[in-house]
């Protein structure tokens, strides 16, 4: 089904937690607004001279294959200048950026600084096209602090979450640790199944699962973790339509965005985002620059309905005040130095994908042609960092006479044995209200096999190993 073009209207304030409803305002950042209009003078507010700081410029090096030279106020580099080279070659002599200090390291709106807020608003019409009119950004330090500050505004302690049924640990850990129950939505090869989500939202028992409705769904849309999968459009638009039917909201924890594999590379867009098929303003959306950039970036940021977004800004203003200042100088310059988002989208994203994807597609020739297909199914590739690799437990020698459970674990120490290692399912499985017989049990055990760093050597090697100890489990 298509989604009824017709905005539903939401009433944000029945899913704010108790922490994001109570929270005060400090009375002096209330005085901002009017330190900002044109030829005031300003005794209100406490802000340190410029002049005091023990740093007066800080030097990037962004390499180019072209030119590269910037010079600020100067003219945009041209989408040509700007294939990034990877190994990190030595900076050109004279090829310095010169962050804006004076205005990124002093105190800024907590949505995060003039230049950043501009490149990523920009970019969020580009590539996403919100289809209505009330969205914000604020920056974050990250997705894990971004959906952190998402959950922080939405839940109290003993409510109930929505997540895939193989959920990244760092969303479920810090759920169990702020009390919020986590429930697990069964998944197929393209992503969460909306009828399995309308299923668990209509048998809802207040009283049996003690507690409401479940308010959000979080979930990770492209190539996630661990299970892989980019979630096809005409997918996202059946989940949206179950989750407007129940009136729950949606945030998508997207930092793999860009590493999805294209049929045609640059030249195809990207699956389109939870964020471009909201017509109500029920998707928070979450970037960041840890994949595209580096990790050590601690910058990201939030996409969502003013109302709710705000919530989020009240929360963090007395709080982190989160990015480091530095960290906005330092992505700032290279969003300067990368002049234009066409550069970015056409040049720079699929320089990075395209080294994701020869890794996702060199790792799944090398586990054909060194691990017995009678021991694991393969998944079909959508880039990103992981494969989840189906151990087939149904057709092991000790099956069914043994738990498929305990056969899983003896796959994994036998793996560590032969000195390779990757991830069990069970690492990843949320807590569940389905029921599966013992044959679909077995049929449920993964391993998340990470491509994204290991030389292509050690690839083939750890392949080697794995099949080696695998072909000893099954007897072959
Ligand atoms: N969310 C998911 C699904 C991830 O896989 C990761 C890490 O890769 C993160 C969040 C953390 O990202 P960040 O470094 O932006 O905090
Ligand atoms: N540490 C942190 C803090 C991360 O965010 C990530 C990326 N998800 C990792 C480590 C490595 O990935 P994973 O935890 O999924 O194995």
């Amino acid at each position: 089904p298509s989604i009824d073009p017709a905005p539903v209207k939401i009433d944000f304030t029945k899913y704010f937690s108790k922490e994001s409803t109570g929270r005060k305002r400090s009375q002096l950042k209330e005085l901002k607004p009017y330190s900002e209009i044109p030829g005031m003078i300003s005794f209100g507010v406490g802000i340190p001279h410029p002049s005091t700081w023990p740093v007066n410029g800080m030097t990037l090096s962004v390499p180019f294959a072209g030119k590269s030279v910037y010079i600020p106020g100067h003219e945009s580099r041209s989408p040509e200048d700007m294939l990034p080279l990877a190994p990190y070659s030595d900076p050109v002599k004279g090829d310095h950026l010169f962050p804006d200090l004076a205005g990124e390291l002093q105190y800024s709106a907590t949505y995060g600084t003039p230049h950043l807020l501009g490149w990523i608003k920009e970019h969020i019409q580009r590539v996403h096209a919100p289809p209505y009119q009330d969205w914000v950004n604020l920056c974050t330090a990250g997705n894990t602090d971004g959906v952190d500050a998402v959950m922080r505004a939405v839940f109290d302690r003993g409510d109930y979450m929505l997540v895939e049924e193989f959920a990244y640990p760092g969303l479920l850990s810090p759920a169990a640790t702020l009390g919020i129950k986590c429930l697990g939505v069964p998944l197929d090869t393209e992503g969460l199944v909306p009828e399995a989500l309308d299923e668990i939202l209509t048998q809802w028992d207040e009283k049996e699962r003690g507690g409401p409705r479940p308010k959000m769904l979080v979930l990770v849309p492209t190539c996630s973790n661990p299970a892989g999968v980019t979630i096809p459009v005409q997918r996202k638009r059946e989940i949206y339509s179950v989750c407007r039917k129940w009136d729950v909201l949606i945030c998508e924890d997207d930092p793999y965005c860009f590493l999805q594999i294209r049929p045609d590379g640059a030249n195809s867009p990207i699956v389109p985002s939870f964020l471009s098929v909201d017509t109500d303003g029920r998707v928070i959306r979450v970037d960041s620059f840890s994949k595209i950039v580096a990790p050590g970036s601690r910058l990201g940021w939030i996409t969502g309905h003013q109302t709710l977004v705000e919530k989020i800004m009240n929360t963090r203003e007395s709080a982190t005040q989160c990015p480091s200042g530095f960290s906005i100088a330092a992505i700032a310059a290279i969003l300067r130095a990368w002049g234009s988002h066409e550069g970015f989208e056409k040049k720079y994203i699929p320089h990075i994908s395209d080294i994701y994807a020869k890794r996702c597609l060199l790792m799944i020739d090398l586990l054909k042609k060194h691990v017995p297909s009678a021991t694991i199914e393969l998944p079909e590739p959508s880039g990103g960092m992981f494969l989840w690799v189906r151990l087939k437990i149904e057709s092991h020698p000790s099956f069914p006479s043994e738990d498929a459970e305990v056969i899983s674990k003896r796959v994994f120490k036998a793996m560590i044995d032969e000195k390779v290692l990757m991830a069990p399912s069970e690492f990843f499985k949320a807590p569940s209200i389905s029921t599966w017989t013992k044959e679909e049990e077995a049929k449920r055990n993964f391993v998340r096999i990470s491509f994204s760093l290991p030389p292509p050597e050690q690839m083939e090697e750890g392949c080697r190993r794995m099949g080696r100890a695998l072909a000893k489990e099954w007897k072959l």
